[in-house]
């Protein structure tokens, strides 16, 4: 049997809900414990409580932490594999930052539920056992990092929550998950072609992220880019195209020496340099607006986040953002 090593990090997987109040609120005792014996059908577990946290309260310096704990954990006990829970609404963020650090053959899943411990047909028992599965799996090996919910699996860069509380809430749009859980198997039909790597020791720089929106004022964009930052990602409307009133100041920000990529604000699909009117994406490429590759918003962050600590000039910087994958 393949041992795996498992890290808890918090989220409603770990929660219970007050039958009174309706509330949903982290437990004192971890209820994944329960199904270790469980899991233990499929792997030899060693079972960590790193963080006890609701996935909004999570930071990119938590990720790094995460990272290094692993690395610390994989060099005291060599494991085949990696199982973290984690809070729903920010785990494809965790997932995608420990994608861009992870460097090994070995797989890491990441895991959550929608429902709590003790609401009725809780998904957390579920998700937990088969992302053992999964990480036991030698098919997953040279994966990266993966998202299991559901009897899906899902690369870290291309999932993302789609619903606030559908149990099959996490997609990939557009290409859909990389594997299948079965009552027999973990099945892998296709493998990400390409996987960035960013081997980070400290994030220390500031990336923005901003969304365009219809009538998007000059100094309301002004107010956001008032600040120290060192990065942008703006989130632009359809295939890469902003309101003629941020013209101005993107050119500024450019200027300062500041690199802007962009991501579309659209659920599927990438930017491209199709429109030349004013505002349109030709333009803006012209003006020297990275474009990028089809992630969302917070991973294109992420990303600019890691690709800027390990200090990318800009024409990587370009490259690295605008090679699809
Ligand atoms: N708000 C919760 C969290 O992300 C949701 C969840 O875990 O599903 O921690």
């Amino acid at each position: 049997m393949n041992n795996i090593l498992v890290i808890h990090t918090g989220g409603t997987i770990s929660m219970k809900e007050n039958k009174t109040t309706g509330d949903v609120s982290p437990d004192t005792k971890n209820p994944l414990h329960e199904w270790e014996e469980i899991a233990a059908e499929f792997a030899n577990i060693s079972v960590h409580s790193f963080l006890h946290l609701p996935s909004p309260h999570i930071t990119p310096a938590h990720m790094m932490d995460l990272f290094r704990f692993i690395e610390q954990c994989m060099a005291d006990k060599p494991a085949d594999g990696v199982v973290i829970s984690h809070g729903t609404d920010t785990l494809e963020e965790t997932a995608y930052m420990l994608d861009l650090l992870h460097h090994d053959e070995y797989p890491i899943v990441i895991t959550g539920a929608m429902r709590s411990s003790n609401e009725i047909s809780p998904d957390g028992p579920h998700n937990f056992v088969s992302s053992i599965r999964t990480a036991a799996s030698d098919n997953a090996r040279g994966m990266g990092v993966l998202v299991v919910m559901n009897d899906e699996i899902h690369t870290a860069e291309h999932v993302t929550k789609t619903h606030s509380s559908n149990i099959a809430t996490f997609q990939s749009p557009p290409y859909g998950p990389v594997g299948l859980i079965t009552k027999r198997g973990i099945l892998f039909p296709r493998k990400p072609v390409k996987r960035d790597h960013f081997p980070v020791s400290k994030l220390s720089k500031k990336v923005l992220l901003i969304k365009c929106y219809a009538g998007m004022e000059e100094d309301s964009f002004r107010h956001f880019i008032s600040q120290r930052f060192d990065g942008l990602v703006l989130e632009a409307l359809g295939q890469g195209n902003v309101p003629p009133a941020l013209l101005m100041p993107l050119k500024e920000v450019l200027d300062r020496g500041i690199p802007i990529v962009l991501v579309s604000r659209s659920f599927s699909g990438i930017v491209q340099d199709t429109y030349s009117y004013e505002g349109g994406g030709r333009r803006l490429k012209e003006m020297g607006i990275i474009f990028s590759n089809g992630l969302t918003g917070p991973k294109a962050r992420l990303k600019l986040l890691a690709a800027l600590s390990v200090n990318l000039d800009k024409y990587k910087l370009q490259h690295t953002f605008e090679q699809l994958q």
